[in-house]
């Protein structure tokens, strides 16, 4: 069996979504189709989230931008508005069914109960329309085996329950093809979570490693992994194949093409990833997999914005101790910090972070109490994996660098 991911961009109209059946059409094999939400629809429901939080009345607007978002797809794909199948049509009214209840007081809560309804109509528009094109599917929602535990918008997999729960679903040969959601889970309460933004590459691979899938393909608006995001940089090049650690070493620093939190998975299984592109499904993309010879590799560009780098100092002029690291890292870890760089000398801890939503000038008051504190924010981590000096110096001129770190195969700057 291959589990096959279809992202946002891949299925954002009814053009995309008839060019997901023409790539599924070519396949004979046993399959598990995973879906995201089509387009930007997660970004949409983010902020009907907030305005049925707080009652705001954009929220019937912004509903109304979601219904016709889907209705006007649905239609192109089945004919017209008459012939769109009722499984879609009622998932549309149960978010409206939620949004007439008042919300509760838990924002993450509320959170996950309205974003996973882009999965879930998306995954049922491709089951529908690969139904409609003679490929039979089973349209499953994975809320029903995918369990997590109860820590709403960022939910842990509970490994055990779940394997049990989706072998017992997806069952091959009784149907060949299954579809199913990226991105959401449920709690032993069958409440709704979810598993992070972007975390439907981990659904995918969560569904190879429980199903011990011969292969998990991710199809994606480009070519494979390249050596830099295309949207930033000009000139860039396919790197062919990869090791899973070179993928999860790239993705943790920021590059978004893939979730890191997918190559452990399959990493544990000795299950090959692959990137392919779903506009040229014949181009052999990327494969990411066991790999024991070091690659000889290009430099690899990699930004992550929104950083702000944190300095910390004892009052008395004492140096930092392994206790001031460890309580510094004690508290920075209960406010769910993302510490990306550490540095130290003789009196200051310097760390570079990703800034939060909200809540940085607050964690740094109270932070205050034990240690002077300095920040700066709006920075840029970027990190160069097989650095030259040369990609060094093309991607620090006219930079102010605040912090600097090597090792032998990276480079991390922090810059503004
Ligand atoms: P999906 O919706 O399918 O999950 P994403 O938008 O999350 O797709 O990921 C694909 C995007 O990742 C590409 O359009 C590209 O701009 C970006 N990207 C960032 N870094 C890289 C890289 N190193 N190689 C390829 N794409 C990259
Ligand atoms: N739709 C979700 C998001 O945009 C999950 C995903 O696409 O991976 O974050
Ligand atoms: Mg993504």
């Amino acid at each position: 069996m291959k589990v096959f991911k279809f992202g946002g961009a891949s299925v954002k109209d009814a053009a995309a979504v008839r060019n997901v059946a023409s790539i599924v059409a070519r396949y004979p094999d046993e399959l598990t189709i995973v879906v995201s939400a089509m387009g930007k629809t997660t970004n949409l429901l983010e902020t009907l989230v907030k305005a049925h939080f707080n009652s705001w009345d954009e929220k019937l607007e912004i509903f109304a931008e979601f219904r016709d978002f889907h209705l006007r797809i649905a239609g192109e794909l089945f004919g017209s508005v008459e012939d769109i199948p009722t499984e879609i049509t009622a998932l549309i009214g149960a978010v409206e069914n939620r949004l007439n209840q008042p919300p509760s007081l838990l924002f993450d809560f509320e959170y996950d109960q309205l974003i996973g309804f882009g999965e879930l109509v998306s995954s049922q528009m491709v089951s529908c329309y690969l139904q409609a094109a003679g490929i039979a599917n089973r349209w499953i929602d994975i809320r029903g085996c995918l369990r997590t535990d109860d820590k709403f918008r960022e939910a842990s997999v509970n490994w055990k329950w779940s394997e049990m729960l989706v072998n017992n679903t997806f069952r091959f040969p009784e149907n060949r093809v299954y579809v199913t959601q990226g991105f959401i889970g449920s709690t032993v309460a069958n409440l709704t979570t979810t598993l992070g933004r972007e975390g439907s590459d981990f659904t995918a691979a969560i569904l190879g490693n429980l199903l011990n899938a011969e292969s998990v393909t991710i199809w994606k608006d480009v070519p494979g992994v390249l050596n830099a995001d295309p949207k930033l940089f000009s000139e860039t090049v396919l790197l062919k194949e990869l090791s899973y650690r070179e993928a999860i070493e790239m993705t943790y620093s920021g590059a978004k093409v893939i979730h890191p939190k997918t190559m452990k998975p399959l990493h544990n299984k000795g299950i090959a990833l692959q990137v392919k592109s779903f506009l040229e499904p014949d181009e052999p993309g990327t494969i990411i997999h066991q790999i024991d010879h070091t690659l000889e590799l290009t430099p690899v560009f990699i930004t992550k914005e929104n950083q702000a780098v944190l300095t910390f100092s004892p009052y008395d002029f004492s140096f930092i101790t392994i206790e001031d690291i460890s309580n510094v890292f004690a508290q920075l870890s209960v406010k769910r910090f993302k510490v990306n760089m550490i540095q130290q000398s003789a009196i200051d801890l310097n760390l570079v972070v990703d800034t939060p939503e909200v809540g940085l000038e607050s964690a740094v008051l109270e932070l205050r109490k034990s240690y002077q504190v300095k920040y700066n924010t709006g920075l840029t981590l970027i990190t160069i994996r097989h650095y030259t000096e040369e990609s060094i110096g093309k991607l620090t001129a006219g930079r102010q660098v605040f912090m600097e770190q090597r090792s032998r195969r990276t480079v991390k700057l922090a810059v503004k």
